[in-house]
Parts: C-alpha cells; sequence; structure tokens
C-alpha cells in the first residue's frame, strides 16, 4: 500500500474558478498564470486542462515556457519577468514565447535580436510597485522604438502590475489606475488616433474587487487555483472552490499523561490525558514546518489540533476530542473545508507561499 500523503486536484473546481473569471470580465482576454509549478498544483497538468478555455498563459520564465511546450501545450505563453538574457529572443520566437519588456535592457535585447519573424511585446509601466517596469516618462521612447521595430509585432499590450489590490483599505489601485492612464493618454498623442494600445492591469484581486482594472487582458493566477487574494472576501470571492485538497492518514495512535511532551523540543506538553495521532505528512511534503501547536486539521468532519513540531515527514495531533479515530483515517491538510489561507495563517505565511512549496514528492491525483 502506498504512502497516503496526496494532493487531490479538482478538475472541475479549476474550470468553475476559470468561469468566475470569465463572468467578472466577459470583454476581456483572461490569461492563466501558471508560473511555480501552477502555484504548486503541478504546471503541464494545469495547463492541460486550462488550454481549450485561455488564449494564453503566464509564467515566470523561458523554463518553466519551455516546460510547457515539452508537455504538449501550444497556446501562447506570455513571459512576465521578462527575458534573462538576449539569446531568449530567439527562443521566444521560435517557440511563440510572449515577452514582458520590464526594462530598457531588455527592450534593446530585442530591438537587437537578429530574428527572422516578429516576437509579441507587452510593455510593463511602473505606476508605483517600483520593482519591475518602465518609469512612466520613459514608456513612450520606449513604447515608439518597439513599434518602429521590425522586430516587433503589430499590437504591444501597455500592462502594470498592482502592489494592494487584495487590500480594500488602500487606495493604491486608484493612483496607479490613475498614474497608468495619464501615461497612456500621453502615449496616445504620440500615435495615430486610429491606433488601439491594448491594456493589462489585473491580477486576481485586481479583477475580483476592481471593475475599473477589468481591460483587455486580466493576468489570472491564485483565484484560479480557488482561494481568494482579498483580505475582506467579496461576493464574487466566495465562489472559488479550492482546486487542492491536502490530505495524508494517521499511521500511529498513542495515549500520553498530563505533564509528557510530544514532537522536536517538547514544543507542547498535555495538560491532561491525552490522545496523539501521527500523521504521515511533514514540511517535506509541503505542509508548513512553522504551522504552530493548535493549527486545525480535519478528521471525520472534526477538527483535530496540531500538536507540537512539523517533522519532516510526519505531524503530530490531538485526537483527545475525536469521535471513532482510528489508524489508517483521512487527514486533511487543507482543502475546500480547510481553506490553505486559513492554515498559512498558523505559520506567518500566505496561502500563495504555502501552495508553491509543494514538492515533488507529494503526489498529484487528478479528480
Ligand atoms: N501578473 C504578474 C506580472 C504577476 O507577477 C503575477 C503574480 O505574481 C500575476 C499577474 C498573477 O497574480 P495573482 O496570482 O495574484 O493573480
Amino acid at each position: 500500500m502506498a504512502r497516503p500523503t496526496k494532493a487531490l486536484i479538482s478538475q472541475s473546481a479549476l474550470c468553475h474558478n476559470y468561469q468566475v473569471a470569465q463572468e467578472l470580465a466577459p470583454n476581456s482576454n483572461n490569461l492563466a498564470v501558471v508560473k511555480a509549478n501552477a502555484y504548486g498544483h503541478g504546471a503541464v497538468v494545469i495547463a492541460s486542462i486550462l488550454e481549450p478555455l485561455v488564449p494564453a498563459f503566464g509564467v515566470a520564465c523561458i523554463e518553466e515556457a519551455l516546460e510547457l511546450r515539452a508537455g504538449g501545450i501550444s497556446k501562447p505563453i506570455l513571459l512576465l519577468e521578462g527575458i534573462f538574457s538576449n539569446d531568449e529572443v530567439e527562443i521566444a520566437v521560435t517557440n511563440n514565447f510572449w515577452i514582458m519588456v520590464d526594462n530598457s535592457q531588455q527592450a534593446d535585447w530585442v530591438l537587437n535580436a537578429n530574428i527572422s519573424q516578429p516576437v509579441n511585446v507587452w510593455l510593463k509601466v511602473d505606476t508605483g510597485m517600483h520593482r519591475l517596469g518602465v518609469q512612466p516618462k520613459l514608456v513612450n521612447d520606449i513604447y515608439l522604438a518597439l513599434k518602429a521595430s521590425v522586430n516587433v509585432c503589430e499590437e504591444i499590450v501597455l500592462a502594470t502590475h498592482f502592489s494592494s489590490a487584495d487590500d480594500h483599505e488602500s487606495s493604491e489601485t486608484k493612483n496607479q489606475i490613475k498614474i497608468f492612464n495619464e501615461t497612456k493618454t500621453l502615449l496616445q498623442k504620440s500615435l495615430a488616433d486610429s491606433e488601439i494600445i491594448p491594456c493589462s492591469l489585473s491580477n486576481s484581486a485586481g479583477l475580483l474587487a476592481c471593475p475599473e482594472a477589468r481591460l483587455d487582458w486580466n493576468r489570472v493566477g491564485f483565484m484560479l487555483y480557488g482561494n481568494s487574494p482579498l483580505t475582506k472576501d467579496n461576493e464574487a470571492s466566495k465562489r472559488l472552490k479550492p482546486v487542492m485538497t491536502l490530505m495524508s492518514a494517521i499511521i500511529s495512535i498513542r495515549e500520553i499523561a498530563a505533564g509528557q511532551s510530544v514532537g522536536y523540543n517538547q514544543t507542547w506538553t498535555a495538560t491532561r490525558t491525552t490522545k496523539i495521532a501521527t500523521v504521515a505528512i511533514g514540511y517535506g511534503d509541503g505542509y508548513p514546518r512553522g504551522a504552530k501547536s493548535g493549527t486545525p486539521t480535519l478528521i471525520n468532519g472534526q477538527i483535530a489540533p496540531l500538536a507540537g513540531r512539523v517533522s519532516m515527514d510526519m505531524l503530530t495531533i490531538d485526537v483527545t476530542d475525536i469521535k471513532d479515530v482510528d489508524i489508517g483515517d483521512d487527514v486533511f491538510l487543507w482543502g475546500p473545508e480547510l481553506p490553505v489561507n486559513e492554515i498559512a495563517k498558523y505559520s506567518d505565511t500566505i496561502g500563495y507561499e504555502a501552495l508553491t512549496r509543494m514538492p515533488k514528492r507529494t503526489p498529484s491525483i487528478l479528480v
């Protein structure tokens, strides 16, 4: 019998979540972001399911894009961080990868490349994230140089990335949209009136919470996996269904006396006679080591709290109050009834990070 630790991946939840994005932005092209192994869900598996539905994919780098091509994915793939050397321009052209130009060096690499056909380019404007993107005052020159180059396809999408669209109390998204619109207006003055500049603003949070940011292209990641990026849920985010269920099973049960402790460094001590169940999942399987005692797990429909440190291959839970508990029982670590965002809080992280850390050792099972 195989080790019971696995990540179940729900195809229907994934398609449902994409449908939510489509309903929010029916007039946009909603590109699916599948970087970091599709946020830990398996890039090729996720992209294969989404391929008939989406216009394109987004990844962080050319290696991730090539992995998708090797896995049989043929839709265009946008390189969200752009390229890391000039030879990547040719690889992009050959493989129908689109390049997000994030700085003037990347623009120069595209302009000076010796390529036989044009490459599809997006230009990112830094409207306030101050991480990547061209400063607004440089946009006109770079856009016009790209536009005039035979190396670049006719249509250049103007894009930006939000820093705080998840935070309903922040006014930064409005500031960023304002700067973006001013930059675009200035650029439009340098172009013929008939020239349309396609635009892309939203990530998941922008799409979910900011109707005015749903433009020609949205770049949708986290919400596809069924979890909300928003600090405060709204109607749309409440419709999302978690795609991954992380589960394992009890492999040992023991009773300990009050005063006895559990696990490495004795960080948890029983205050009563306690039934401890050992579960075959640890931080080597993607469960956060930082999860504190008290983090909920689910057994037979009942919540059982973590007791003691998470080990590499196992963790221990207090099942004293759980009815009918036995070796072999399924234990759910996160999923539809135990949102990964909530579990992540117990280890001072976020759902994005918890999911993205899923290692190869944890098999993904499509359900
Ligand atoms: N667009 C860009 C440029 C990104 O870097 C990311 C992810 O970090 C996304 C879109 C998708 O963001 P999210 O997963 O929050 O939808």
